[in-house]
């Protein structure tokens, strides 16, 4: 079972519920070893009396380091974090999904739809008629299939039409180029790549893949002095990456790569699409409740 994590933080704005607090993320990794066997992507294959839990996380947030390493360095559990190579430094303007929804959080009173000018034009989205979620959810549809330096360009448009700066929350800031240094040094951690831009894959031309999927393993492999063998797809659902993707990570050379579509991984199933359970911030219990609802555990 390969679990998929992104920050472990206390998260004071968490609109895309993507934080685990230190508390329970150290209850989470608990029941792992009480359970499961911890392991790396790399064992994954090798036989095992229980059943092997990978613990990864998605994108680079510096809180992987300064939070979840600490715990797992104590437990002594491997961690792979799956880091987007070119946003590493941005501690600026960040993941744009962070920079969304403080933009959308800061909208100003009496303003009731979003104006995106994209490329193709300007998209005009309705706000405020459902929950804040909803909006932030509707937005992001828009958003998500366009390059993400355009992604940039249109919340840098918003942020003028509104007169609001809205940075991302600073606790949600990437990994510095040292700080994954420092990460990678680690014995419990595995660095694996997960594109330069974290761009959604899925029908981009073939040398466009190649481009963001190579580059991401070659400049983490400069960074961090170490051959970089498994990759995870951006988003990672089936609508998010495509069989182009799946053969640029097997030509760069990656021994594996994660989706998010759920489910155990199975020995005959294909190392290039394997399945992941995306952990959300649960207590020990309903964690337990997870594991039991993905056959890791049996009740009794
Ligand atoms: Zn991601």
């Amino acid at each position: 079972m390969i679990l998929c994590y992104h920050r472990v933080a206390e998260g004071s704005s968490d609109p895309f519920q993507l934080c685990v607090t230190p508390t329970n993320f150290a209850a989470q990794l608990d029941e792992i070893a009480r359970h499961g066997e911890p392991s790396t992507l790399a064992e994954l294959p090798v036989p095992s009396r229980r059943p092997r839990v990978v613990v990864t996380f998605d994108d680079g947030y510096a809180d992987n380091l300064t939070n979840a390493l600490p715990i797992a360095e104590a437990k002594g559990i491997p961690i792979t974090v799956f880091v987007t190579s070119g946003v590493l430094g941005a501690t600026h303007s960040g993941f744009w999904w962070d920079r969304l929804g403080t933009l959308l959080g800061s909208r100003p009173s009496g303003i009731s739809e979003i104006c995106l000018p994209t490329s193709e034009g300007t998209v005009r989205v309705g706000l405020g008629t459902s929950s804040a979620k909803e909006d932030l959810q509707e937005v992001r549809r828009h958003l998500l299939p366009l390059p993400v330096a355009e992604i940039h360009r249109v919340l840098d448009a918003v942020s003028e039409q509104w007169g609001t700066s809205a940075p991302p929350p600073p606790d949600a800031r990437p990994l510095t180029p040292s700080e994954l240094v420092q990460l990678a040094a680690s014995k419990v951690v595995t660095i694996g790549a997960h594109t330069v831009d974290h761009v959604r894959l899925r029908g981009l031309p073939e040398q466009v893949q190649k481009q963001t999927i190579s580059s991401s393993k070659e400049e983490l492999e400069r960074l961090s002095g170490q051959a970089i063998s498994h990759f995870a797809y951006p988003y990672g659902g089936p609508d998010s990456f495509d069989d182009q993707s799946v053969d640029a990570v097997r030509s760069a050379g990656f021994e594996t790569a994660c989706t998010t579509i759920p489910g155990n991984a199975r020995p005959a199933g294909d190392p290039h699409r394997l399945p992941r359970r995306i952990v959300m911030n649960w207590g020990r219990l309903r964690f337990r409740m997870g594991l039991e609802r993905w056959k890791l555990v049996t009740r009794h």
